[in-house]
């Protein structure tokens, strides 16, 4: 006699809901992928780990870690380093596994109005190789400045050596991130419309990843910078112009084809001064080093049509009349967005970079209590303000950050 378990058996599988897409279950390679990813994340976020360190952070064995990490030593990514001690209770001594110093490499681009700068950078984050190039911004010629990366780029990559993981390129203006295709630099019309990252693709014949520069910033902080570990924040670039790159719940923010992130042109006085973007009141004419110009000159400051956030912080500290005051005009005219991010977003932490870093800690906290000033108060707690380590490298490792967001799948 048949029971009912048996009958159950030989139903016909039922079809899926009407308008409800199937879906499919992970594959065994995918779910591997997906755990070397995030051992290797776990290595990025934390630094050298050993096979037990590994196992514990995951939720695994040892064993089950071993498997996961061994093909990637043999690969040559992974390498172990000297045994350490695991302490008084004895036991095999733990090698920690870092990235090897002779795995792949990643290539970084900065495209900058007429200037390129190239980096080959270690899976690590370390520098191994740097080279510029010109090219004429105002020209017609966008295949000269083609040729102007590739040579770059030649200069950069060891002949005949391990080819690199791909190449990512942080663009000083918006681009189209799902093409890879520049849509407009203002300081750079001859890059508008270049179709950089599929010209580069074919030529280069390795994974070409565009985007622009502030999120590329942002990615630097995520993969080797203060934002390691970090899930949600901000990452903001203060100088002659204003980007904000996005980090939320581990996604980089780019809203369709990376149109969004153009928080320099949020309109924070609706009858303010012009911007270069041709609209008034953008965030931008109140909180960039041409507003601090404008100001100092206003005010007789010396040397005013070069100031910027250091030489005013410096004059502030000689107690030079006018100079605190300006000082403190300039980082509450930056709180204006961060509080708007904040109460938008919550992203809770922002890195400043750009010419913003040399005003020190004076100028952080004074940024830091007018955000605390003008923000609704929450039981998450008011947003954290830092400096970004300075470093002549935070664009090429942001780039190297953005072939490992892509290859890796984990930081979007
Ligand atoms: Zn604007």
């Amino acid at each position: 006699m048949r029971s009912d378990h048996d009958r159950r058996d030989t139903r016909a599988p039922a079809a899926p809901p009407t308008g409800r897409a199937a879906t499919p279950l992970i594959s065994p390679s995918l779910a591997n992928q997906v755990n070397r990813a995030r051992v290797l994340q776990s290595l990025y976020d934390i630094g050298p780990l050993s096979r037990s360190d590994l196992a514990r952070l995951t939720g695994t064995t040892r064993a089950a870690i071993g498997t996961i990490v061994q093909p990637m030593i043999d690969s040559g990514i992974l390498a172990e380093g000297d045994p350490r001690s695991s302490g008084a209770t004895g036991g095999k001594p733990a090698r920690p596994l870092w990235f090897s110093p002779s795995g792949p490499s990643i290539a970084a681009v900065h495209l900058l109005p007429g200037r390129v700068e190239v980096a080959l950078v270690s899976a690590a984050g370390d520098i191994l190789a740097t080279a510029n190039g010109r090219f004429r911004p105002d020209g017609t010629d966008a295949d000269a400045v083609v040729e102007t990366v590739l040579d770059c780029l030649a200069r950069v990559l060891p002949p005949g050596g391990t080819p690199p993981m791909g190449v990512g390129v942080a663009v000083g203006g918006m681009v189209d991130t799902d093409t890879g295709t520049v849509v407009k630099v203002n300081l750079a019309p001859v890059l508008d419309g270049l179709p950089l990252g599929r010209l580069l693709s074919r030529r280069l014949d390795l994974p070409v990843y565009l985007d622009h520069h502030p999120r590329v910033q942002a990615l630097g902080d995520r993969w080797f910078g203060q934002a390691r570990g970090v899930q949600s924040f901000a990452s903001l670039y203060l100088a002659d112009v204003l980007g904000v790159g996005l980090v939320l719940d581990g996604a980089v923010q780019r809203g369709q084809a990376g149109a969004g992130g153009e928080i320099g042109h949020t309109v924070v006085e609706l009858d303010g001064r012009e911007c270069e973007c041709g609209r008034r009141g953008c965030w931008e004419t109140i909180a960039t080093d041409r507003w601090l110009r404008d100001e100092a000159v206003l005010l007789g400051l010396p040397a005013a049509p070069s100031m910027t956030t250091g030489s005013l912080a410096r004059l502030a500290a000689r107690n030079h009349p006018g100079a605190a005051d300006l000082l403190d005009r300039f980082a509450r005219n930056i709180s204006v967005g961060i509080v708007n991010l904040q109460q938008i977003l919550a992203p809770g932490l922002f890195i400043l970079h750009g010419h913003a870093i040399a005003g020190g800690d004076t100028f952080r906290r004074r940024i830091e209590d007018h955000v605390q000033a003008r923000i609704l108060q929450h039981a998450a707690g008011p947003p954290q303000i830092v400096l970004a380590e300075a470093s002549d490298h935070v664009t090429a490792l942001g780039a190297a950050g953005l072939v490992l967001s892509h290859t890796l799948r984990l930081i979007a």
